[in-house]
């Protein structure tokens, strides 16, 4: 595909934005991709591996001149780069956002985005456990969702464009209200996250369970919390904070439920129980069918080790 934009700046150099650097360049899709990281670490890492080809030590800096700008920066950190980048923008560029979070962003980049700049907020529904700027990788959006939650009067020749960019990555995009996204987020994801960082606690703070044994028999079900629960702490601390409303939503109902799976178990409930996990087994294999994982065994890991 031919290129889609001139010059790409991204705002934050870790595993989102070097997996757009990796798949940008993989498909010729833009001219130049420049970048910026608060930290020089990672500005001369993101330089030394060819992620970008000049990093800037100031995000105004970085988007003096782009078409497209991509704000790859915690949620909580992106009203500060909206304020410094705002008189920096090119007249005509679209400003995009990868936050996991809609309202939030939308609240606290929008206010400073001038005149004649189109700012489009999205969020790709891909990720790992890893960060920084070596752990990104061209596939990660191959058959993922993108959602863009637009503002009103957003440009459609805009979007246009950046959807087919996105696309090009290998995501499917779809449209989505900002609230409506972090509802939906906080089921599909933000909630599941909190639930593993609990599991983990748990098996942390228990006393008659050694913590060899944790490890030693992990591959039973823990290591799958786990490995959520490795996830990046600022970003999920800033997830909780902006998206409070929806998480404790589904937090609460999510209580209710376990109340209720425990109330079962308590009065020898089976028939309750094995419908309850009929239900859930069918929600798997809609998923399965849906392409969004595979039915490998045990999640595609292959057999455990002998005494792993
Ligand atoms: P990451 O790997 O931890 O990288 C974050 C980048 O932002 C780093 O380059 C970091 O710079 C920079 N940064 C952090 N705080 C900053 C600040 N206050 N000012 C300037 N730069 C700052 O993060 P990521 O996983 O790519 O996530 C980036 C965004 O994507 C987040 O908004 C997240 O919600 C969203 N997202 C993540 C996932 C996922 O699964 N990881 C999935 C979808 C969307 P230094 O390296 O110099 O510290």
């Amino acid at each position: 595909m031919s290129q889609l934009y001139q010059r790409v700046a991204l705002i934050g150099l870790g595993l989102i934005a070097s997996s757009m650097a990796h798949a940008m360049r993989e498909k010729g899709l833009a001219g130049e991709i420049v970048g910026h990281a608060r930290s020089a670490e990672t500005r001369d890492t993101a330089l030394e591996i060819g992620l970008v080809d000049a990093v800037y030590e100031t995000a105004a800096e970085a988007v003096a001149g782009a078409d497209l700008v991509v704000l790859c920066v915690p949620v909580g950190a992106m009203d500060k780069i909206a304020e410094e980048i705002a008189t920096h923008l090119a007249p005509g560029a679209t400003v995009t956002d990868v936050g996991s979070v809609k309202r939030a962003v939308i609240d606290a980049v929008g206010p400073h985005m001038p005149d004649g700049v189109h700012f489009i907020p999205g969020h790709p529904l891909a990720g790992t456990e890893q960060s920084g700027p070596r752990s990104g990788f061209a596939t990660l959006f191959a058959n993922r969702w993108w959602l863009f939650t637009p503002i009103e009067d957003t440009d459609s020749e805009a979007l246009t464009r950046l959807k087919t960019l996105v696309e090009a990555m290998g995501a499917n995009t779809d449209e989505m209200a900002p609230d409506h996204h972090d509802l939906v987020l906080s089921v599909v994801s933000h909630t599941p996250h909190l639930i593993a960082y609990t599991m983990v606690g748990v098996a942390d703070h228990l006393r008659r369970v050694t913590h060899e044994e944790v490890i030693k028999y992990s591959a039973t079900g823990f290591r799958d919390f786990t490995r959520i629960a490795a996830s990046d702490p600022t970003m999920w601390r800033d997830v909780f904070l902006t998206n409070k409303e929806a998480t404790l939503d589904i937090l609460g109902r999510f209580t209710e439920e376990l109340f209720m799976l425990q109330r079962a178990i308590r009065m020898g409930d089976g028939d309750m129980l094995h419908d309850y996990f009929t239900r859930t087994r069918a929600i798997r294999r809609g998923i399965i069918e849906a392409g969004q994982d595979t039915d490998a065994p045990d999640f595609g890991r292959g057999a455990p080790k002998k005494d792993a």
